[in-house]
């Protein structure tokens, strides 16, 4: 019997573990050939994760038209859904129209958790904390001299205590440690912070520190972009209203309003990807802060102006980085921020927010004109011809007629193939 049990896989070399799943799922030399190219990654890849037995490429596409702040930017959007950066940069087109897109960030600051437990007198606790700022502020500085050189570091304080908890488990205080992180993502620079700092907060409080770590709800560290789309572009009167109308129904209803922000975030991940950046802490943030007030909201919002145009706003957390992860080690990361052109992990968080909006506003529109399915469809059918085994030019000409008969499916696309060979 085949065991999942295997001691020391970390241990084996990378084409022993290839030997290890050949014997443990049966797969073939073409499967083993596949997994062996490592492609941009090459070798990095095994000081990045661990058990590493391959890379997993996704497609790499430039969304184009973007005007951002009077500046133009090509964008890197790694993703294998059909349809988004086409959807990107065409939304980022009918944009320009009245200017692109404006946006703003707030500084890179970071929250780091301290969970002070079993304290014996919450408020005398609180005092000293606050007393003691100047102090945990210092400790957690030394931590990265490197940082505070840069202007960045631990900046400030706040406390707050949870009483939800059963009687017999005691108060508990939480501090937040607030911490400009500059260029970096922040998370490992925050962690050490936080660890640091936690034996003095269990001296001044005589409570006992359990979880240390940086939160991703990111709430100071918020980036917003704004666009105004002009009536007659976009497809006139109706369009404007269906779209109010498809956000107001997001804002009312949760179930709408998930998929509402997951097109926002198909743009926002295809960013993030592309360029190294953590795209699970990026959504974890975006998703809580648009349950921020209780009620899970859209992440855009939807108006008409004056002028009877459509006035669309994003605002979510991005805690991005272009240090510090895996954006200075990944060699198609690097490749990606240079083509951005950005300077600053502000200014990368700005074009994700506006990537987001542009992406929110194409899914819309969509939506109200035709239906999604429409534009989905033709590039869907290409993967379905794939699928079926079509190759070559043989890929577009069997997609083409599964769009045209309205039946994107493996099956009819099998019996196309055998037909036209
Ligand atoms: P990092 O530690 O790799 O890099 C940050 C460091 O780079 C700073 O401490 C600083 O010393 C240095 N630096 C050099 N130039 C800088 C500049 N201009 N601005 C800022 N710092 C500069 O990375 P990080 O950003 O602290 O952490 C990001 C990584 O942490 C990601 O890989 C993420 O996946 C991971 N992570 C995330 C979580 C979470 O989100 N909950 C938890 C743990 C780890």
């Amino acid at each position: 019997m085949r065991s999942s049990r295997i001691s020391g896989f970390y241990k084996l070399s990378f084409k022993k573990r290839l030997k290890v799943l050949e014997g443990f799922a049966g797969l073939n030399k073409e499967e083993i050939k596949i997994l062996s190219n490592r492609g941009a990654l090459g070798e990095i890849g095994e000081r990045m994760i661990e058990n590493v037995v391959g890379t997993m490429p996704l497609p790499l596409g430039i969304a184009t038209n973007f005007l951002i702040n009077g500046k133009d930017y090509l964008i890197p959007m790694a993703i294998d859904e059909p349809s988004v950066v086409a959807a990107a940069s065409n939304a980022a087109k009918m944009a320009r129209e009245k200017g692109g897109f404006e946006t703003s960030s707030t500084e890179p600051i970071m929250i780091g958790q301290i969970q002070v437990t079993n304290i014996p007198d919450s408020l005398m606790a609180k005092s000293k904390i606050l007393e003691n700022k100047k102090k945990i502020l210092e400790i957690a500085n030394k931590k990265d001299p490197l940082l505070l050189k840069l202007g960045g570091g631990a900046k400030d304080i706040e406390v707050r205590e949870i009483n939800r908890m059963r009687i017999e488990e005691g108060k508990m205080i939480i501090l937040h440690l607030l911490v400009n992180v500059k260029d970096a993502m922040g998370a490992n620079v925050v962690n050490t912070m936080t660890e640091a700092v936690s034996p003095w907060l269990e001296k001044i409080t005589g409570g006992k520190t359990l979880l240390r770590i940086v939160s991703n709800l990111a709430t100071h560290r918020l980036a917003s972009a704004k666009a105004v789309f002009r009536k007659e572009i976009i497809g006139g009167e109706n369009v404007v209203d269906g779209i109010i109308k498809a956000y107001l129904f997001a804002q009312s209803d949760p179930y709408r309003c998930a998929t509402h922000n997951k097109g926002i975030m198909n743009g926002i991940d295809a960013v993030l990807i592309a360029t190294g950046n953590d795209f699970r802490a990026v959504e974890a943030g975006a998703h809580a802060f648009a349950a921020m007030t209780g009620k899970y909201l859209p992440l855009t919002d939807w108006q008409r102006n004056k002028d009877g145009d459509l006035a669309g706003h994003i605002k979510l957390p991005l805690a991005v980085g272009i240090v510090g992860g895996a954006t200075n080690v990944h060699p198609t990361a690097k490749i990606n921020l240079k083509i951005l052109g950005v300077k600053t992990a502000g200014e990368l968080a700005e074009v994700i927010a506006a990537v987001g909006l542009a992406q929110n506003f194409a899914a819309l529109r969509a939506l109200v004109k035709e239906g999604i399915q429409k534009g989905h469809m033709s590039l869907q059918a290409k993967n379905v011809a794939i699928v079926a085994g079509a190759k070559g030019k043989m890929v577009d000409k069997i997609a083409e007629i599964l769009v045209k008969e309205k039946k994107v499916r493996i099956d009819r696309a099998k019996e196309l193939l055998k037909k036209i060979k």
